[in-house]
């Protein structure tokens, strides 16, 4: 795909022929035509008014940690929220409102040190609280969900909306953002504070020891490549019945250590990824009879196989 140039960016905000591979955890992915990273609400207007006079696809991102993008990048805007940053403990109403930008892992060891419990499950979960919210993100039999009070969403135009949790219709790492993008520009989570802060901190420091011992978080990944397609049957243990740890496909190879997770050994291209991906849903097929379906979102183009 070749990038057009022919748009002039009226803002220095919006930025032409960005890398995105530096702007994921799988350090994969071509440039994005037009990028932007908004830190406050204003500069949020900004973008939204010069994209309103375009004719553009918009995508939105967080810190990229469940994302394979395409090596042949992405058409349009490509709009981000991580450098949105502030946070806010409310002791009254038992409330912390952070913005998308934040790292759901510093909310929740922040809560941590409190003693707030509520968000212990969510201190190995990489990524931004915007991220978090629109793929429902979970861990430890818990997920958003079940703490989230309200969150401030940007529609289209850049006017603001306040989105109750049945608003969002989450499901199993769903919800409805991930059909209807708009973006999600803060959140409130529901916490309860003045709890034992040793305990909360005790809980917290077992959930992440308990990932590091299983995940690889020291290679390039996005996190469980697949949904479990049922509590009874994780997709990593059905992968790794079939034998296919450290299969590889280019340099993308199904994790030693996890099955559920496929590595960027080091210069893997979205495509090994994604053949990879396809060929693991075929094994999985025709042994089990089980079709699994992505939690990464593949975004641009690829092959048809
Ligand atoms: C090592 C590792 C371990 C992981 N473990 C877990 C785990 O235990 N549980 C789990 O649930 N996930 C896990 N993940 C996946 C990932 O961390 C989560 O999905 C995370 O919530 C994604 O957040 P992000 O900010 O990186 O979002 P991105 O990957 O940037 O985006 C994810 C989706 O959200 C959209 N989006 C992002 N920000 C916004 C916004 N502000 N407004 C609207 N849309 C937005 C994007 O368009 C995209 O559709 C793991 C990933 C890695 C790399």
């Amino acid at each position: 795909m070749t990038l057009s140039l022919i748009i002039p960016s009226a803002s220095p905000k919006i930025k032409a022929n960005v890398s995105l591979a530096e702007l994921t955890s799988y350090r994969i992915g071509g440039q994005a035509q037009w990028y932007a990273s908004v830190r406050s609400q204003e500069e949020l207007e900004e973008v939204f008014q010069w994209y309103a006079k375009q004719s553009l696809p918009l995508t939105f991102l967080g810190a990229g940690s469940n994302l394979l993008v395409s090596d042949e990048g992405l058409p349009g805007l490509v709009l981000s929220s991580r450098h949105l940053r502030y946070y806010n403990f409310d002791p009254i109403q038992g409330e912390v409102t952070a913005s998308a930008g934040e790292p759901i892992a510093r909310i929740a060891w922040q809560a941590a040190k409190l003693g707030w419990s509520g968000l212990e499950w969510a201190v190995g979960i990489p990524g931004t609280v915007g991220g978090a919210v629109v793929m429902n993100a979970g861990a430890h039999q818990k997920s958003i969900a079940n703490v989230l009070a309200s969150a401030k969403v940007a529609t289209l135009n850049g006017s603001l909306e306040t989105f109750s949790p049945e608003d969002f219709q989450f499901s199993y790492r769903s919800s409805i953002l991930q059909q209807e993008p708009r973006m999600v520009v803060e959140a409130t989570f529901k916490l309860q504070p003045g709890l034992d802060r040793v305990t909360v901190m005790e809980t917290t420091n077992k959930n992440l020891q308990q990932r590091k011992n299983s995940q690889p978080y020291d290679r390039p990944s996005c996190g469980s490549v697949f949904r479990n397609p049922s509590p009874q049957a994780a997709a990593g243990w059905l992968i790794e019945q079939m034998g296919l740890k450290g299969y590889q496909i280019g340099e993308a190879q199904v994790s030693l250590r996890h099955a559920n997770f496929i590595i960027n050994r080091g210069k893997a291209r979205a495509e090994d990824v994604f053949r990879l991906i396809c060929y693991v849903q075929e094994q999985v097929r025709n042994y089990w009879s089980i079709s699994l379906e992505p939690e990464v979102k593949m975004l641009g183009e690829f092959p048809v196989l």
